[in-house]
């Protein structure tokens, strides 16, 4: 397509007014090695699995191919609450796009591949740790049935990468790594933010109108770009419905990784929740404000989505871009109450049924359940409970402390509100229970299982690493229930890293 670029493939970093890419090749590595592959998104794409050392080199950025075109795109976004002006694909570089056999497009992209003219200050690499953190976890959401961007390949670069060690202050080297991930767009709200930053008006409605055509082509008409707007406001509050249904946390929800067609997108410091606290983040440089927390993701949500609404002003009337933008709440809560309805396996969800939602979040936060494990004990609750003790000792399982007189008297008061409604069912308790195991993942890639993962694969050995790429394939099943089982104790929630 013919959007303004810069051509000249200069790597120097800088500002790029005008251009919403930058031409960058990657810059080559020491020697490719593939540590991981996705077959079914191989087999998706219509992609062989690398035959010889030169097909491989493509997934390391070693070897670009004349159909190639490598380019970094142009982004700004808001960092924890704050205008952080241009940004970009710092070590991020797009390979161009892949025509699948169902004929749908897909942008393939290499992380870590060196420095682009967005990287400012960083080096353009990515270490294994986070390679293999991005690499199975945005696979595994997939698995979740979670919109996100996928994970084809895994290689290793055979060079050290220096990086600060955010726990001791000090820098150390890390074997680097290189994932190449697919998604149909990697297009962000900071995309647009940027344009309407630089008062690029005529960029932001040829970016606008481009990416309606392509990727909303049903919106048509005078108003689509409200229309679109709305689609996006949707899709947004889809995806986080679907974080706090398996207890995500991303982390980092700055407006740049904030994907314009409702995918997760940016897997640096994000966790799954182990013990259920709406206060926890993953992310030591959001403390202690906690603005990315995981009770605080559907609003921070809204948000961002007030940047995107602001970013699009120049083409809109504000008048109608507000209640767009205000449609989000009723869409959010109507999606979050049905997902809450079938995670406790509901027929239905009536007004006095978002009470006992309400009653079942205020009830965990304060038990703070191992927040898996207590869903898994729900689907298998026994239809009466006769005492406090007998409930405590249903979910002894899923208790990280001992619970107090107070909190064992308000799990039995829960409980009790349950066992009524589903009294009043009108599915079969086998139904409802079918519901709650597809809705409930039993098997989660809790933070301390990729930490030891990563451990091993630094040494050379692939044993968990290799097993935890079969678990993630089927999260609703007992196969993997080796893994059934709260975080040790060793790995007390500590924040993660998102580098
Ligand atoms: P993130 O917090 O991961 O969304 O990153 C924010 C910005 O920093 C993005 O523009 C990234 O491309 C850039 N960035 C992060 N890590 C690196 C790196 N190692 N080298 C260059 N740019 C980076
Ligand atoms: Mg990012
Ligand atoms: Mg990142």
């Amino acid at each position: 397509d013919t959007f303004p670029g810069d051509e000249t493939g200069d790597l120097t970093p800088r500002q790029t007014p005008g251009m919403l890419y930058s031409k960058a090749l990657p810059t080559p590595v020491g020697r490719v090695t593939l540590l991981a592959w996705s077959d079914d998104l191989a087999a998706k794409l219509g992609i062989q699995k690398p035959a010889d050392q030169k097909e491989l080199d493509i997934l390391g950025g070693n070897h670009v191919t004349d159909t190639m075109y490598p380019y970094a795109a142009c982004y700004a976004g808001h960092q924890f609450g704050g205008w952080a002006g241009q940004l970009g694909d710092g070590r991020a570089i797009t390979l161009g796009e892949w025509e699948t056999p169902d004929d749908t497009s897909w942008e393939l992209q290499l992380k870590g591949a060196g420095p682009t003219p967005y990287s400012r200050r960083a080096d353009g690499r990515a270490v294994l740790r986070s390679s293999v953190r991005e690499y199975l976890m945005s696979e595994a959401m997939h698995y979740l049935g979670v919109p996100t961007t996928r994970a084809l390949s895994l290689v290793a670069t055979g060079d050290p990468v220096l990086r600060d060690m955010f726990y001791n202050g000090n820098a150390a080297f890390e074997a680097g790594a290189i994932v190449m991930r697919a998604a149909p767009s990697f297009l962000r709200f900071g995309n647009f933010e940027i344009l309407n930053a630089r008062k690029e008006t005529d960029n932001l409605r040829q970016l606008v109108d481009w990416t309606i055509s392509r990727y909303y082509p049903h919106i048509k008409g005078e108003d689509k770009i409200v229309t679109f707007f709305k689609e996006v406001v949707e899709r947004t509050a889809s995806l986080v419905v679907e974080w706090q249904r398996v207890g995500f946390v991303h982390g980092v929800m700055n407006t740049d990784n904030m994907s314009i067609l409702g995918l997760t997108i940016d897997y640096g410091p994000y966790s799954f929740l182990d013990d259920y606290d709406p206060d926890f983040t993953p992310n030591t440089t959001d403390l202690p404000g906690r603005r990315y927390a995981f009770g605080k993701q559907p609003s921070i949500a809204y948000w961002n989505l007030g940047c995107l609404a602001a970013a699009l002003l120049p083409l809109v009337e504000k008048d109608q871009l507000l209640p767009a933008l205000e449609t989000y709440k009723e869409v959010y809560w109507q999606k979050y109450y049905a997902m809450m309805g079938n995670k406790l396996g509901l027929d239905r969800v009536s007004r006095l049924d978002t009470d006992l939602i309400t009653q079942f979040e205020k009830t965990l936060s304060s038990v703070k359940p191992d927040m898996a494990i207590f869903f898994q004990l729900l689907i298998d609750l026994p239809l009466y409970m006769g005492s406090a003790q007998e409930v405590a000792e249903h979910f002894k399982e899923s208790f990280y402390d001992e619970l107090s007189q107070e909190q064992h008297q308000q799990l039995y008061t829960l409980i009790e509100s349950y066992l009524d409604r589903l009294n009043k069912n009108t599915i079969t308790r086998k139904v409802s229970q079918e519901l709650m195991r597809k809705t409930n993942p039993r098997f989660i890639l809790r933070n301390y299982l990729l930490h030891q993962a990563i451990e091993e694969l630094e040494k050379g050995e692939t044993a968990l690493f290799e097993k935890l790429q079969k678990a993630i394939r089927e999260p609703y099943s007992d196969k993997y229930d080796e893994f059934f089982a709260k975080r040790p104790e060793w790995a007390t929630q500590k924040a993660g890293c998102s580098m």
